[in-house]
C-alpha cells in the first residue's frame, strides 16, 4: 500500500487547485450536498461547463465527447477531493449517474443527444429512482410506464411518485426507473428513461427540510409521454443500468473526507472560545479527550481512503471497501457536527437565523443534515449487512 500519490498526480492536484481557486462560485455556506439558492442557479452551470472545458469533469467520457483516455483513474477522484477543500460548490445534479447509463447503455443517437448538453450544463439532471414504499428496497417501485403506438409514434405513458429527488427543481432532465412489466419478477420488469422534466404531467413539488432548506422534492408523474427513443438500455433490463451507474456513485462519497480535517481545524477554533466543566472547553480534560479521538478518526478516515484506492488501482479491491468507508464517514461526521453543537452549551439549540449563534450556525446546520450521508446511497443498516455477508460470507439474512 502506499499512501503518497505519484508526482504526475500531484502535478494534476496542483493544477486543479489552481482552477477551483480561480474559476469556484465562492464558498458553501452549508455542509453537505445542497440545493443551491435559485439565483446562483447561472453561476453553479458556468462553473459546471468550465469544469468540463477545462477536462476536469466527464474523464472518463469517450473522447468525442470530451473524455481522456489517458487520463489517470483517480483524477476524477482528486477534482472532488479539491472541490471539496476549497469547500465550494461541486456540480450540482445527477449528471455523474445518468452519463455512466447513456455512455455504457445508451445509443450513439443518446450520447450526442445528451451528452454535450450536460457538459455545457445546459442540461441538469436529476435521480428519479427513489419512492415513497421504494428506497433500500428500490426493486420494488410502483411507477408505472405503459407503451402505446409503434415505430416513430411510440411513447411510453408514465404514472406513479418519486421522492427524494435532489435538485428536482433545478433539473431539466431527469434518469427515470419505472415498471414496465408489472408481471415479471420485480427486478427484471424495470425500464430506465431519460425523462425531460417540463413534460406535461410532471408535478414537482418542494420538500422543506429539518435544516429549514430545500434540497429534495416529490415528483408526481400523471400520464406524462415519454418518446420510446428516451429509454437507457434495452426494456425492462433498467435494474442492470441503474445498478452499474448507482456501483460508480458510492465510489465518490470517500473524497468529501478530506473537509473533515478542515472541520476539525473549525472544532478547535470553536473549543478555543468554548466553556467545559466550569472553565475553558481547551483545559477540561473531557473535551480533550474527545478532541483527540474524533482527530483519531479523521486520520484513520483518509487512511483508509487511501487503501481503497491503492486496491483499487491494483485491482484487488475488496468487495465491502465501499460500504465500509461511507459507513465510517458518515458516522464521524455525525459526530463531528454533534459534538461542534454540544461545545455551545446551550447556545447550542441557536439557528443561523439568530444573530448571536456561533460560526453562523454552520454547526447546527451540519448536525441537522449529518443524518442524510447515512441514509443517502444506501443506509449505513442496509450496508453493515453488506458487509457481513458480501465482506465477510456470513449467511444471508432471512428476507421476508
Ligand atoms: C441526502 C439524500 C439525497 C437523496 N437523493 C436522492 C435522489 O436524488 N434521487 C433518489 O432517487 N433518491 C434519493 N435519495 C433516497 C435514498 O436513496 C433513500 O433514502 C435510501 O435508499 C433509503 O430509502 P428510504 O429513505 O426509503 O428508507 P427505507 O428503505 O424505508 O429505510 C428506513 C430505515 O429502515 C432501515 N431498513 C430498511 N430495510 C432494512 C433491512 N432490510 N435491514 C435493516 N434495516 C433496514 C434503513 O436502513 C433505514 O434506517 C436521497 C436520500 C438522501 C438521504
Amino acid at each position: 500500500m502506499r499512501l503518497e500519490s505519484p508526482p504526475e498526480l500531484e502535478a494534476f492536484r496542483k493544477k486543479v487547485r489552481a482552477f477551483v481557486a480561480e474559476n469556484a462560485p465562492g464558498v458553501k455556506r452549508h455542509a453537505g450536498v445542497r440545493a443551491p439558492e435559485p439565483e446562483l442557479m447561472p453561476e453553479i452551470r458556468r462553473w459546471t461547463a468550465a469544469l468540463h472545458e477545462a477536462g476536469f469533469l466527464g474523464i472518463d467520457w469517450p473522447v468525442e465527447y470530451g473524455g481522456r483516455p489517458d487520463a489517470h483513474p483517480l483524477e476524477s477522484h482528486i477534482v472532488v477531493e479539491e472541490i471539496t477543500r476549497a469547500r465550494t460548490w461541486q456540480p450540482i445534479g445527477a449528471a455523474s449517474l445518468a452519463s455512466a447509463a447513456i455512455i455504457d447503455f445508451g445509443t450513439d443517437e443518446q450520447r450526442a443527444r445528451f451528452l454535450p448538453r450536460m457538459r455545457s450544463a445546459e442540461d441538469i439532471w436529476c435521480q428519479l429512482f427513489s419512492e415513497p414504499g421504494a428506497g433500500s428496497d428500490l426493486a420494488s417501485l410502483q411507477t408505472r410506464a405503459r407503451l402505446e403506438g409503434e415505430g416513430d409514434d411510440a411513447v411510453y405513458v408514465v404514472d406513479g411518485q418519486k421522492v427524494w429527488t435532489t435538485n428536482g427543481q433545478h433539473s431539466d432532465m431527469g434518469y427515470l426507473l419505472a415498471r414496465t412489466d408489472p408481471a415479471a419478477p420485480k427486478h427484471k420488469g424495470i425500464t430506465a428513461f431519460a425523462l425531460d422534466m417540463r413534460s406535461p404531467g410532471v408535478d414537482l413539488r418542494p420538500l422543506r427540510e429539518i435544516t429549514g432548506t430545500t434540497d429534495f422534492n416529490e415528483v408526481f408523474l400523471d400520464g406524462v409521454r415519454i418518446p420510446a427513443s428516451n429509454v437507457i438500455g434495452a426494456v425492462n433490463q433498467g435494474w442492470t443500468v441503474a445498478m452499474s451507474s448507482l456501483g460508480r456513485e458510492r465510489s465518490g462519497v470517500a473524497a468529501h473526507g478530506v473537509e473533515l480535517f478542515a472541520v476539525l481545524d473549525d472544532l478547535l477554533e470553536l473549543a478555543g472560545g468554548s466553556t467545559a466543566g466550569g472553565g475553558p472547553a481547551l483545559n477540561d480534560s473531557a473535551t480533550r479527550q474527545r478532541i483527540g479521538e474524533l482527530a483519531t478518526r479523521v486520520h484513520v478516515n483518509a487512511a483508509m481512503v487511501h487503501l481503497t484506492q491503492s486496491r483499487m488501482l491494483s485491482g484487488t479491491e475488496e468487495p465491502a471497501d465501499g460500504a465500509i468507508g461511507k459507513i465510517f464517514f458518515s458516522e464521524l461526521n455525525h459526530d463531528m457536527a454533534e459534538f461542534g453543537v454540544g461545545l455551545q452549551g446551550t447556545d447550542g439549540i441557536l439557528t443561523e437565523a439568530d444573530p448571536a449563534v456561533r460560526a453562523g450556525g454552520w454547526w447546527q446546520d451540519a448536525y441537522l443534515y449529518a443524518r442524510a450521508y447515512t441514509i443517502a446511497g444506501g443506509a449505513n443498516e442496509i450496508l453493515r449487512t453488506q458487509i457481513a455477508e458480501r465482506g465477510l460470507g456470513l449467511p444471508r439474512e432471512p428476507r421476508p
